[in-house]
């Protein structure tokens, strides 16, 4: 174990202690409470299974609790003039920024995600705090719509109270891209984080209370999807559920908020193709098709895992990408060297594992890794980075979310070939091109059926611009006003100019 790693165990003991010794609740109405019914269950680190602390199972009266909280508190919030909320959401991203390294190596131990890019977490969240505290302000400007004889105006109000519903792959940023447009529209928020991974929304939690958000604006409910996830998208005053998860949950969402006709954002998963040409810049593709797929343990939405490799160049990019996959460094997520860390959960790890086997009988050949780490290195939720050649697009390593770092690669001839097989899938949420042609990245950039295209790039991400997905990976579209947009009811205004003749019944 290396002195550096030593020190960060160490380091995180120190923040992860509090957990350990006490049983983590809710937060309602500006209180933390055990809840109403004091079932709890054991949270461990993928790192070696042991313990993290009990957390409590919110039962439907919690979740009761923190909606009539979020009700009550929605009215005030929504009152408060837009430049009061940016200098509390400001006055946030500054307690983000305070807490970085804790938040940094309780999110690595939690949910097993490499130190190396969990220290952005924090700035990450402060610059989503930021961003959006900026444009509260004008967040309820509309449009002026003349007509020859009338007026249109709209104005946007916050919808009301808003559920925030996130997982465990990168749970600390994807709360803050949530919940930070709906407190900067005027919205209150009952968050539900994932029960696999509950530590950093507490940090969370704690960072509004400081930044002195007003009781019952923000609430927080531990507990399991099934119990605290389907009594807050089924609860009355909560008037829009926001989603990133699986595609099966989101259906059950659709389904759950049917009775009360909720507005629905829904943030799923994705079988993303990386498209790679001949003509490629050869090393900077490279370098992208690994970081897209194994990076943050391939546990991420928007990762490559299907490469579509030209054949003239298929031999030659092969064999360097084999390389670099088998060279790839698995370790503790807090040792700083470390590249791909354990996965989230022994049930996830279960379901990585598998597709080794699914791989194989399917036909598929593992060229790097299809295996476990377990004998190697202990009872954490290692797993060898892993490479699928000579595979086909209708395999179910090239049409299933693995949701690991595990790539399939498939072999295409012509543009026609590469569109057909990126739109070969149930899922549509972002796709990667890589080409020197301009005319094929546009052409490509046009057929693509996905919520996001990158070309010739990775996942830079730009926050005034969309994100979202389209299919089997999603509905709606957050960034920019398009957050604003979610989060608020748009209404019309139409005024005379008095010159019109009003119709005449009855006289
Ligand atoms: P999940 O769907 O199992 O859980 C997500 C959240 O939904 C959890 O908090 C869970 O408790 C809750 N939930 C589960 N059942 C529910 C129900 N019936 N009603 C209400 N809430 C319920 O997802 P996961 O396994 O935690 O996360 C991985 C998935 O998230 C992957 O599919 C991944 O692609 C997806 N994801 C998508 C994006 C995106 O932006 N499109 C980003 C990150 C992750």
């Amino acid at each position: 174990m290396s002195e550096q790693l030593q020190q960060n165990i160490a380091k995180a003991e120190g923040y992860l202690a509090r957990f350990k010794n006490n049983t983590l609740g809710h937060y309602i109405n500006g209180e933390w409470t055990l809840g109403s019914e004091g079932n709890t269950f054991d949270n461990t680190t993928p790192t070696d299974q042991s313990f993290l602390g009990k957390v409590v199972q919110g039962s439907e009266a919690d979740v009761n609790a923190a909606c009539d909280a979020a009700a009550a508190a929605a009215a005030e919030w929504a009152a408060m003039p837009g430049a009061a909320r940016k200098k509390i959401l400001h006055k946030l991203g500054d307690e983000l920024e305070k807490r970085a390294e804790e938040i940094a190596m309780v999110e690595s131990m939690d949910c097993g995600q490499p130190l190396r890019f969990m220290r952005q977490a924090a700035i990450r969240g402060a610059a989503n705090f930021r961003f959006f505290a900026d444009k509260a302000p004008e967040a309820r400007n509309g449009l002026s719509l003349h007509q020859d004889q009338h007026t249109n105006y709209t104005v946007r109000n916050p919808i009301g109270p808003v559920a925030v519903i996130t997982p465990w792959n990168t749970p600390f940023m994807l709360s803050t891209w949530k919940i930070a447009p709906a407190l900067a529209a005027g919205c209150t928020v009952v968050h539900k984080p994932a029960e696999l991974s509950p530590l950093t929304a507490a940090i969370l939690a704690e960072c509004a209370e400081a930044a002195g958000l007003p009781k019952g604006v923000w609430n927080m409910v531990n507990g399991f999807g099934t119990v605290v996830g389907k009594a807050l998208t089924e609860h009355p005053a909560i008037k829009a559920v926001a989603l990133v998860g699986d595609s099966a949950t989101g259906k059950k969402i659709q389904a759950q908020t049917a009775n009360t006709l909720k507005r629905l954002h829904l943030e799923l998963g994705g079988k993303n193709p990386v498209i790679v040409f001949n003509d490629a810049d050869f090393d900077r593709a490279l370098d992208a098709v690994v970081f897209m797929i194994y990076s943050l343990n391939g546990q991420r939405c928007t990762s490559s895992s299907r490469l579509l490799i030209q054949s003239g160049i298929k031999d030659k990019f092969l064999a360097a990408l084999k390389e670099r996959v088998a060279n790839l460094k698995v370790g503790h997520s807090l040792d700083p060297a470390t590249e791909v860390g354990p996965l989230v959960h022994t049930g996830h790890y279960d379901k990585v594992t598998s597709y080794f086997d699914i791989a194989k009988q399917d036909g598929a050949t593992v060229a790097v890794g299809g295996k476990s780490l377990r004998d190697e290195m202990g009872p954490g939720n290692y797993v060898t980075p892993t490479l699928f050649v000579e595979a086909a697009n209708n395999m179910r390593i090239a049409q299933e979310e693995i949701f690991g770092p595990v790539l399939t690669a498939i072999e295409f001839d012509t543009e026609e070939q590469a569109i057909e097989l990126a739109n070969d899938t149930i899922y549509g949420l972002a796709g990667y091109i890589w080409t020197s042609n301009t005319g094929c990245a546009m052409r490509m950039a046009d057929k693509v059926e996905a919520g996001m295209l990158w070309v010739n790039s990775e996942n830079n991400r730009n926050l005034p611009s969309p994100f979202g997905g389209v299919k089997m990976s999603g509905i709606g579209r957050d960034g920019g006003d398009w957050s604003f947009d979610f989060y608020m009811e748009t209404k019309n205004v139409c005024i005379a100019h008095d010159l019109h003749s009003v119709p005449v019944l009855g006289r």
